[in-house]
């Protein structure tokens, strides 16, 4: 860490703290103006990479996943706060898979399944894009499967 005073990269550290948070806070001095200054440091936790169909790979975004659900949930009964938790859930269970890279499908099955939980219109508007239901009489199985259920 450079001194934010004179750009000097060392300094020596003069107290560390732990917060509850599991973050680290030290105080440290400037090697070269002995000017004070304070880093935190704290863990990030990385989202997999996800492979697409085609091979390629694309970092997980957050908006663009919130975009899509709520195209499929316009005009339905569903709150932005159910559709931000349903995102916040995918986001956190990808964060403790650890893996390095992840099939989008993952991603599109754990939308899937929220959104058959949430509202139906909105799961059958997402599966027509997300699964390719592209005729009538797919789109009539699936709606026959909830139906069932
Ligand atoms: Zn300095």
């Amino acid at each position: 860490m450079r001194c934010p005073y004179c750009g000097e990269a060392g300094s020596k550290v003069i107290d560390t703290n732990h917060d509850s948070r599991g973050g680290v806070r030290r105080r440290r001095e400037c090697l070269s103006c002995h000017q004070r200054f304070s880093t935190y440091e704290r863990a990030v936790l990385a989202t997999p990479l996800l492979v697409k169909q085609d091979g390629t790979r694309e970092e997980f975004d957050r908006e663009k996943l919130l975009r899509g659900i709520r195209i499929a949930c316009a005009k339905r009964p569903v709150s932005a706060a159910d559709i931000d938790r349903l995102v916040g859930e995918i986001e956190a269970t990808l964060q403790t898979m650890g893996e390095v890279e992840v099939s989008s499908r993952v991603v599109g099955d754990m939308v899937t399944n929220g959104l058959k939980e949430l509202d139906h219109i909105a799961y059958i508007r997402f599966a027509i894009v997300y699964l390719g239901l592209d005729d009538l009489k797919s789109i009539r199985n699936e709606i026959d499967r909830l139906l069932e259920s």
